[in-house]
C-alpha cells in the first residue's frame, strides 16, 4: 500500500478509512478512486469482500430484488443468470468489482474495527483494528450494513442443545442435513428461502412460525442466452429494463407510504397466492396473516407454500419458547425432537453498532448518543461525530426498492461532502444538531402515517416501537436530497494540515 503514510508510533495515516467491504464500502472505495484518492483503506472483518453476500451462504439464498436493479448503476452485468440471482452470483459480482477497480490493495481482510475515536486535536479519527494496527483517518465511513449482526432469540436452554444449531447467516460450510430432523425457527425472508432448499434432503423439517408473513408470487426465471446477448450488445435495452424495474418497485411506495388503504389490494393478491399454492384449508388458515401487508417486509416466493404441504414438513404455528438437549419446545409446551436447529431469526437491525466502537467528540459513545433511538441526518451524519459518514444508517433502509440505489445516493453525497471540505479548506465537518433534530422529527411524523406503523412488530422498529430503519417515502426523494451537499446544514472548521492533495483533486 504505497500511499499510506507512516504516522507517529507506527500509526498509519489515510485520508479515508472505510469499515465494511459490502456494497456500501466497495461503492465508496470505487468512487474515491475515481476522484483520484488513493490514500484510503477498507477494513473488513470477513475473510473476503461481499458483506451480506459473503456472510449469507444458506441453501436457497438469493436476492428478492431483481438483479438488474440490485447492482451498481455504473457497473452493469448483462450476464445475470436469473431475474433474482442466487447468492454465489451476487458475491462473484462484488469480487469482480474489486479486481476491475483495483481495490485489492486497499483491503484489509479478516480485520475488524476495534474502536474509532475522534481526535479533536487533529480533526482525525484514530482507529484501532483487530490486527493491532492503528490508523489515523480524516474521514471515517462506516459501511457495516444494517443486517450484519445476527439476532439469536434468548430461549432458555439454547446452549444445552446437543445437536448442531446455527444462525441462518452463519451457515457452516460443512453441515449436512441429509436424513436429519431439522427445526427452523422464524418465517422471515431468510427462512422462506431455506425451508424449500433443505426440505428435500432433511428427514423432517419443523418450521416454528410466530407470525405468518405476507407472501406474493416471485415469478423468477432464467435469463436465456439470447436475452443476455441482447443486454450485452444493446446497452440501451438493459438500461430500459433496469428503469422499468425501478419504476415497478418504486410504485410500491405509493401503497406503503402514501395510501396505506391500498394494502387491501396487496392482501387480496397474497390470499389468492396462498389459495392457489396450498390445498389444505387448515394449513391455509394458519398461514394467513392478520396485519396489513407491508407492515413487515412482504416476501416473494413460489416454492415456500408448496413445500409446507410435503409429508416431511410440519408448520408449527407457534413461537419457540425453550430448547432442551434434543427438543424445541413451542409456546404451548409441545416438544419436537430434532437433530439440528436453524435460527432464521433475523438481525439486530436497530442497534447494529455495539457500545465502545465509535466514540466521537468529548468522549461521546455513539450507542450512548442513540440511547433514545438511532438517528442521523439523512441517515449519514450524526452531531457530535465530525467527519463520520454512515452508509445504510438510520432510516435509510427500504421496504420497497433496491438498497443499492440508496447506497449510491449516499456515496455520491459523501463525495460531495469531501469536495465541499476541500474547497473550504476544512478539516472538520459536523452536522448542526438543530438541523439533524428537525430532520428526524419530520421523518418520524411521516413514518407514523405509513403502513409500517400499523399494528405489527418488525425489525423496522426499535424496542419502543419507533421506526429507526426505514426511509419514509420514495427513493427518488432521497436521491434528490442527496444530489448536493447542503453545506449550511453543517459546521466547518479548519486546522493546518500536512497533506497537500487533501481528499482528492478531481471533482466528485
Ligand atoms: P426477520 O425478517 O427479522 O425474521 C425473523 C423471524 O424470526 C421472524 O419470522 C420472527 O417472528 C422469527 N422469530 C424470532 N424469534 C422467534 C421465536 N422465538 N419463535 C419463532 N419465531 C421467532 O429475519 P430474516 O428472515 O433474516 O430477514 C431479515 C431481513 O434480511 C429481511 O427482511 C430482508 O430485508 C433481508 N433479507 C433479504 C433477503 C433477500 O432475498 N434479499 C433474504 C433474506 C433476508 P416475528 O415475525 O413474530 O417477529
Amino acid at each position: 500500500m504505497d500511499r499510506i503514510d507512516e504516522g507517529s508510533g507506527g500509526e498509519r495515516r489515510v485520508e479515508c478509512l472505510i469499515v465494511g467491504a459490502g456494497f456500501g464500502g466497495l461503492c465508496t472505495a470505487i468512487r474515491l478512486k475515481q476522484r483520484g484518492v488513493e490514500n484510503f483503506v477498507v477494513l473488513e472483518q470477513a475473510r473476503d469482500v461481499g458483506g451480506t453476500w459473503e456472510a449469507n451462504t444458506y441453501p436457497g439464498c438469493a436476492c428478492d430484488v431483481q438483479s438488474h436493479l440490485y447492482s451498481f448503476s455504473f457497473e452493469p452485468n448483462p450476464d445475470w443468470s436469473r431475474v433474482f440471482s442466487p447468492q454465489p452470483e451476487i458475491w462473484e459480482y462484488l469480487r469482480r468489482c474489486v479486481e476491475r477497480y483495483g481495490l485489492r490493495r486497499h483491503l484489509r481482510l479478516g480485520t475488524s474495527l476495534s474502536q474509532a475515536r475522534f481526535d479533536e486535536g487533529a480533526d482525525e479519527w484514530r482507529v484501532a483494528a483487530s490486527d493491532g494496527s492503528i490508523w489515523r483517518a480524516r474521514i471515517l465511513v462506516v459501511a457495516t450494513g444494517g443486517l450484519s449482526v445476527p439476532s439469536l432469540p434468548s430461549l432458555p436452554g439454547r446452549e444445552r442443545f446437543a445437536g448442531e444449531s446455527f444462525h441462518s447467516a452463519r451457515w457452516p460450510a460443512d453441515v449436512d442435513l441429509s436424513g436429519r430432523r431439522v427445526a427452523v425457527i422464524g418465517t422471515g425472508a431468510s427462512a422462506i428461502q431455506i425451508v424449500p432448499a433443505i426440505a428435500e434432503q432433511a428427514a423432517t423439517v419443523h418450521l416454528f412460525q410466530r407470525t405468518p408473513p405476507w407472501i406474493l408470487p416471485r415469478r423468477d426465471r432464467r435469463i436465456g442466452r439470447t436475452e443476455r446477448r441482447l443486454f450485452r450488445r444493446v446497452p440501451l435495452v438493459r438500461r430500459f429494463y433496469r428503469a422499468l424495474l425501478y419504476l415497478q418497485l418504486e410504485s410500491r411506495a405509493v401503497v406503503f407510504t402514501v395510501w396505506p388503504a391500498l394494502t387491501r389490494l396487496v392482501a387480496m393478491m397474497g390470499r389468492r397466492h396462498l389459495r392457489r399454492s396450498v390445498a389444505d384449508p387448515a394449513l391455509r388458515a394458519r398461514l394467513e396473516p392478520d396485519y396489513p401487508p407491508g407492515c413487515k417486509r412482504v416476501l416473494l416466493s413460489d416454492d415456500f407454500y408448496p413445500t409446507l404441504e410435503r409429508d416431511n414438513v410440519t408448520l408449527v404455528p407457534l413461537a419457540a419458547r425453550e430448547i432442551t438437549r434434543n427438543t424445541v419446545v413451542a409456546a404451548d409446551g409441545s416438544a419436537t425432537e430434532v437433530d439440528a436447529i436453524v435460527y432464521a431469526t433475523g438481525f439486530r437491525a436497530t442497534s447494529p453498532i455495539p457500545p465502545g466502537l465509535i466514540v466521537g467528540r468529548s468522549g461521546l459513545d455513539l450507542t450512548e448518543r442513540w440511547r433514545d433511538g438511532a438517528e442521523a441526518y439523512k441517515g449519514m451524519a450524526v452531531s457530535g461525530f465530525p467527519n463520520l459518514f454512515l452508509l445504510m444508517g438510520p432510516n435509510t433502509a427500504l421496504g420497497h426498492n433496491s438498497v443499492v440505489f440508496m447506497i449510491e445516493a449516499q456515496v455520491h453525497y459523501v463525495m460531495r461532502a469531501l469536495t465541499a471540505m476541500r474547497e473550504a479548506g476544512a478539516t472538520r465537518v459536523e452536522v448542526r444538531p438543530e438541523v439533524e433534530a428537525a430532520w428526524n422529527e419530520r421523518l418520524q411524523r411521516r413514518l407514523s402515517r405509513t403502513v409500517w406503523s400499523r399494528g405489527c412488530r418488525s425489525w423496522y422498529q426499535d424496542e419502543r416501537g419507533r421506526i429507526v430503519t426505514l426511509w419514509p417515502g420514495f427513493t427518488v426523494e432521497y436521491w434528490l436530497r442527496t444530489r448536493r451537499f447542503d453545506a449550511p446544514s453543517y459546521e466547518f472548521s479548519s486546522r493546518p494540515i500536512r497533506a497537500a492533495a487533501f481528499l482528492g483533486s478531481r471533482a466528485a
